[in-house]
């Protein structure tokens, strides 16, 4: 028989979280003061985020050790399993073994609470009460809701006003956690209330919701910000997928030729393959490949440039691959992958030409999405679907040149909240939307003036 399922017992979890900084053959540059064009100091992030976590973001030691308090929640549904997806295998009739991460098995159904569980620990260790934070179709504000009630922390969510309206099952899930979920553009921020003067019938936009939930936590006593995927510490604290995944495949003999994901701000992409990146840097003979949409091409059509994390320009500069603040990504289903920046350490990484990015539309997602769901059961999100159209690349090659292949990828959610989307494809609703040279050209103005990234 074959082995499908590897599980790792509760005291097998990795115990400390890994950080690539110090292994980088290069250093990446510094995020900058916009006012001053200097590197931002800590001071500068204090009123934002807590001092353990800036200290994180940019410290040199290699391993962080994960707090007793994180693991006890960390166990509540991990380590998830490293599956080999046989029928997926079989449906694909290429010579390639497929193993996956399900991150889909978290209580809020993807990879987010791996950061939002130690992100909210460290809030109430350094003495916050309350964390404001945005979303776009809800994933992260459900993350962060349920690791707040976990922590005894109140928690507000600016979720984006279209997004509220057509989805109410996250936002359910929010209130169900005890969070107060507002839609935004809201009446409760400056920055609100300017767009609603503006525009009253505003659909909201994840910049739009960034900048009220900064100015949020900005405003209130003992409240801080919170963000779920792009900076360094986000993808620390998701490096538990990729150490997870290591010892479970040495557990089988196994070791992967090519490992992916799909990358929105950059986060599970990363957790799943930073630890590989370490042996790759080592001299290790393997390939990590991200998957992106082509309406919001960042790593495969952007430059590597410093921009804004938000359209309100609240955000320090960030040296990344990026389309320009002021791009606003067509509608895709994939609400978790219309971030217009990537985060600096696969930003650099890429640059660096460690990894590689590659652009998928739509349409093949989806399809992909359906034969792995026929296949393997799970129901994957709108993102997922993403790496596994890439996955579906990679067997496809592997078949042409005759060679065998072993792959991993990151699973990092499922879809069950998302069927909306699912019915817009079997409806012939969706396009295999290209973004329009013209498009990136007007969106790199509004960067064209900063500092330059080389
Ligand atoms: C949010 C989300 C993503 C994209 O975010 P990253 O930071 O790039 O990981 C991908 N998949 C799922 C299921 C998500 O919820």
């Amino acid at each position: 028989m074959k082995r499908i399922k590897v599980t790792l017992p509760d005291e097998e979890i990795p115990k400390a979280w890994y950080n690539i900084l110090p292994d980088l053959p290069k250093p990446m540059l510094p995020p900058l003061h916009p006012a001053t064009g200097e590197p931002v100091k800590a001071e500068d992030l204090a009123p934002i985020f807590p001092m353990n976590l800036i200290e994180q973001e940019v410290s040199d030691q290699r391993w962080i050790e994960i707090p007793e308090a994180v693991l006890e929640k960390y166990l509540i549904w991990r380590p998830t399993p490293l599956c080999r997806a046989v029928n997926f295998e079989r449906f694909l009739d290429a010579p390639v073994r497929i193993y996956y991460k399900n991150e889909g098995l978290s209580p809020a159904g993807s990879h987010k609470p791996n950061t939002a569980v130690p992100q909210a620990y460290y809030n109430k260790v350094f003495g916050i009460e309350s964390l404001s934070t945005e979303t776009g179709a809800g994933q992260w504000g459900s993350a962060l809701s349920m690791a707040c009630s976990m922590f005894g922390l109140t928690c507000r969510v600016f979720m984006v006003k279209v997004s509220y309206e057509q989805k109410p099952y996250r936002r359910l899930m929010m209130e169900t956690w005890g969070a107060q979920c507002i839609p935004s553009p809201s009446e409760v921020t400056a920055a609100g209330r300017n767009v609603l003067e503006q525009h009253p019938d505003s659909p909201g936009s994840l910049g739009i919701a960034i900048s009220e939930a900064i100015e949020d936590a900005l405003s209130r006593p003992n409240a801080r910000y919170s963000l779920g995927s792009v900076l360094n510490h986000v993808l620390l604290h998701q490096t538990i997928i990729g150490l997870e995944a290591r010892k479970q495949l040495e557990a089988i003999g196994e070791y992967p030729d090519v490992v992916l994901g799909c990358a929105g701000g950059g986060s599970n992409f990363a957790g799943i393959a930073l630890p590989f990146v370490r042996d790759k840097i080592e001299g290790r003979d393997i390939r990590i490949v991200g998957a992106e949409p082509t309406s919001c091409p960042t790593m495969t059509r952007g430059p590597f440039a410093y921009d804004f994390g938000d359209l309100a320009k609240t955000t320090p500069l960030l040296p990344m691959y990026t389309l320009g603040h002021d791009y606003v990504p067509a509608p895709i289903h994939a609400g978790g992958l219309r971030y217009h920046g990537m985060a600096p350490i696969i930003s650099h990484l890429v640059k660096e030409q460690i990894i590689e990015a590659r652009a998928y539309h739509q349409l093949e997602t989806f399809e992909a999405g359906v034969n792995w769901a026929r296949a393997e059961g799970y129901i994957p999100a709108p993102e997922t679907d993403h790496v596994i159209a890439a996955v579906v690349d990679e067997a496809r090659r592997a078949r042409e040149e005759g060679k065998e292949k072993v792959i991993l990828f990151n699973w990092s959610g499922h879809g069950l909240v998302d069927l909306a989307s699912y019915e817009a494809y079997f409806a012939g609703k969706l396009l295999p939307y290209e973004l329009p040279d013209e498009e990136i050209e007007r969106a790199l103005k509004a960067i064209a003036d900063f500092p330059k990234a080389q």
